[in-house]
């Protein structure tokens, strides 16, 4: 798909990677809409779009919610005559051990507000968007849609993690899924996988702490949000992918 022109939903798109996508999409002359909770962040973000070079709008959305996401689509579709993309970005963590326990007394255990809040943004928030994306994309006779969910290299299991390793593996699994169900609609599909970002939460740690997560990597950088944009544009622009997760992590896993 050639991007310049193409009407794509970006979720989480008001700071950190979802920004960065997005920007990175506008540069190519695409017409994005821009999703998330807080409208200062969308101003933003519709700003930088347009300081690239594309068209944005701005959407107020909870993407865990399912009659949210039916008036977003609803409304991008009204706004823009048609959708060619989506791209699941938006996400949170509220990390936990599974149990922790001491000389064999128990001292907590991950709670199920924890779990929930995590499976409700990061794998249904996916679910709706992705359903609500395709049933539009097909509505509106697009001639070829794609769909990229954002996982994690934590898909693989991360300390901590019980909740977002299992949302995370499941949206990589549902872009298979989607790849054989939306083929026949010539909607394609993927995830990328990214390893450790350098986005404001990282910018905000101690330096020692800094230190330790790149000499983790084996290209001993951090990733950029860019990098993550030119997977996700890789996955739109070549008419053979599909269904497939690319681990953008510069050899972390
Ligand atoms: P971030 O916290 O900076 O941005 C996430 C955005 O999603 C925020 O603007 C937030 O408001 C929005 N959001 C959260 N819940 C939402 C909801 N219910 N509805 C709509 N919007 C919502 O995070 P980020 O670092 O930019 O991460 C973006 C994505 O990349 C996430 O899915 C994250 O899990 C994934 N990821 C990030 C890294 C990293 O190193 N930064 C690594 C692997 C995966």
């Amino acid at each position: 798909m050639e991007l310049n022109q193409k009407v794509i939903v970006v979720t989480g798109a008001g700071r950190g990677l979802g920004r960065g996508i997005a920007t990175f999409f506008a540069g190519k002359g695409a017409r994005l809409a821009c999703v998330d909770l807080n409208q200062e962040d969308l101003d933003a973000t519709v700003a930088a779009c347009e300081a690239a070079g594309g068209e944005a709008r701005a959407y107020l959305a909870n993407v865990a919610k399912e009659e949210e996401v039916e008036a977003l689509f609803n409304n991008v579709v009204a706004d823009f005559g048609t959708l060619h993309g989506l791209v699941n970005n938006a996400g949170i963590t509220r990390d936990g051990l599974l149990i922790k326990a001491k000389e064999g007394e128990l001292i907590s255990k991950m709670s199920l507000q924890q779990w929930q809040a995590v499976i409700d943004v990061n794998l249904t928030g996916v679910f709706l968007c992705g359903r609500e994306a395709a049933a539009k994309m097909v509505e509106t006779g697009v001639e070829e849609g794609v769909i990229v969910n954002i996982s994690s290299l934590a898909r693989h299991g991360s300390f901590g993690q019980s909740n977002y390793s299992a949302a995370k593996s499941g949206v990589a699994a549902m872009a298979e899924v989607w790849a054989r169900e939306l083929a026949r609609y010539n909607i394609r599909t993927g995830a990328v996988a990214p390893g450790t970002i350098n986005t404001d939460m990282l910018a905000a740690m101690k330096p020692e702490a800094r230190d330790r997560l790149v000499q983790a990597v084996p290209l001993k950088r951090l990733g950029e949000a860019e990098h993550i944009a030119r997977s996700v544009a890789f996955i739109f622009e070549t008419d053979y992918f599909t269904g497939r997760c690319i681990d953008m992590d510069g050899g972390l896993r």
